[in-house]
């Protein structure tokens, strides 16, 4: 009999897996608070909460119960020319929660759509305004905003997209203002804003998740926004991964001193990491720019499956455990744990900078020169990981921690003595004049 591994291997094919050399699947067969068991018994602490989606655990029974009493009570039905309960409830309560200029929401069914959909608002918007040559989005040089195409062209152009950057569209990249690059950054916000032809942009507000945890602070965004809407450019801030308290707040957003993004982005931890889902939101403005006696000015795009009311009610269940009280505390006891955390390993051999916010801790580790190890280093460091029975997916020599908010102290502490044995194999894998066995490959 072939194992539920073997069987994936012989009619599956994974995201982001080179399938011919990659080991074969962990199979999980059930979840349970920051655990998912395999098919063996073994248990794996989710550090990294399932791609950054879970809020409050696996397979969490309030959740359950209201997805399990939707789908007996109207799976689903189409979103043009019907409305639906749980959809008008959740833009409702969204509206309430998020930046106070925000007044629409639009559905979609993950993060690349939701991107997607801002910028074809935002492109509509200058269009139906009669200025289609601002059609020029400006982005940060090593931001992630999803896969799909108008996705990966706002994103940096790295390994992963080379295949394709001959069709994907021109933008305008900016250095992230990270301490001490602050002014750089604004000056060159100054001169591409100098151009006639800029409609958007795009970033993640203060943490860039799949650049590696890159970290930024939310002044300096304040004024990149501020210098942007003093030229009429729409600021699109993609909450995917910082939405529903990953960084603290609520919002990434609710950080900023003055200003408020035009459009947002979610999806992720929208339903607590229980189905696929993805919103935008917009300002009253840029959504007046639709309304018209001229059909062809209204927004043409939608999915089958938006507004699903069942992605709905995961997304209204696990909104009201992330707005309790309990949850706001356990958000405060894991970022106070990652902060002292970070004051014991920061400046110790082997560790380059530990970087913090909220929830999510991000350790770049030294590993001497020559980026040429860094490969090797992540798969050492994956295996190090499963090997103590935790699920980490670093980022090259970026290890990062960013778990379900139901991780309690001791769980944490299992997360932080793995990052510390991280420490040691650098420290080994540095002045050694060959590499140790497992580094082979
Ligand atoms: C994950 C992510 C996306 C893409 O979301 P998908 O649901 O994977 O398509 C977009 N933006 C950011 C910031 C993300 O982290």
């Amino acid at each position: 009999m072939p194992t539920l591994a073997e069987r994936d291997h012989s009619v599956l094919w994974h995201p982001y897996t080179q399938m011919q050399t990659a080991p074969l699947p962990v199979p999980i067969v059930r979840g349970e608070g920051s655990w998912l068991i395999a098919e063996d018994g073994t248990r794996y602490l989710d550090g990294i909460s399932s791609w950054w989606v879970n809020l409050h655990g696996h397979a969490h029974s309030h959740i359950a119960g209201r997805v399990s009493e939707q789908l007996r009570t109207l799976e689903h039905v189409l979103f043009a020319g019907f409305t639906h309960p749980t959809a008008v409830e959740l833009a409702e309560q969204l509206l309430v929660l998020l930046p106070a200029n925000q007044a629409r929401v639009f559905y979609s069914d993950n993060g690349s759509t939701a991107v997607e959909v801002a910028l074809k608002m935002v492109l509509q918007y200058f269009h139906n305004l009669g200025q289609p040559e601002r059609r020029t989005f400006l982005c940060f040089r090593n931001s992630y905003h999803g896969d799909t195409f108008g996705a990966m062209a706002v994103s940096s152009r790295g390994a992963f997209t080379q295949p394709f950057w001959p069709l994907l569209f021109d933008v305008e990249f900016l250095d992230v203002p990270v301490p001490g690059r602050e002014q750089e950054v604004l000056s060159q916000l100054d001169a591409l804003l100098a151009r006639p032809d800029v409609a958007g942009f795009i970033f993640e507000p203060l943490v860039l998740g799949t650049a590696g945890m890159v970290m930024y602070a939310p002044e300096v965004l304040d004024e990149l926004i501020s210098r942007c809407h003093r030229r009429g450019v729409l600021c699109i801030a993609d909450e995917v991964m910082t939405g529903f308290g990953r960084t603290g707040p609520l919002f990434a957003s609710g950080l900023l001193p003055r200003e408020q993004p035009d459009i947002m982005c979610f999806s992720k931890g929208l339903t607590g990491g229980t189905l696929a889902m993805g919103l935008t939101t917009c300002a009253a403005p840029i959504y007046a720019a639709f309304l018209s006696d001229d059909k062809m000015k209204a927004l043409f795009h939608g999915h089958s499956y938006t507004a699903n009311p069942v992605a709905c009610a995961a997304a209204l269940a696990s909104l009201e455990l992330t707005r309790a009280e309990a949850c706001t505390q356990q958000r405060q006891r894991i970022a106070a744990a990652h902060a002292a955390f970070r004051q014991e390993i920061e400046g110790l051999p082997g560790i380059r900078q530990v970087r913090h916010q909220g929830t999510i801790l991000a350790v770049e580790y030294d590993p001497g020169e020559g980026t040429s190890y860094f490969s090797r280093l992540r798969d050492a460091f994956y295996q190090l990981a499963i090997d103590n029975h935790v699920v980490l997916r670093p980022l090259g020599n970026v290890v990062y921690l960013l778990p379900p908010y139901c991780t309690t102290n001791e769980e944490l502490e299992l997360l932080y003595a793995v990052l510390r044995q991280m420490r040691a194999l650098v420290l080994d894998f540095l002045p050694a004049p060959t590499l140790p066995e497992y580094l082979h490959d």
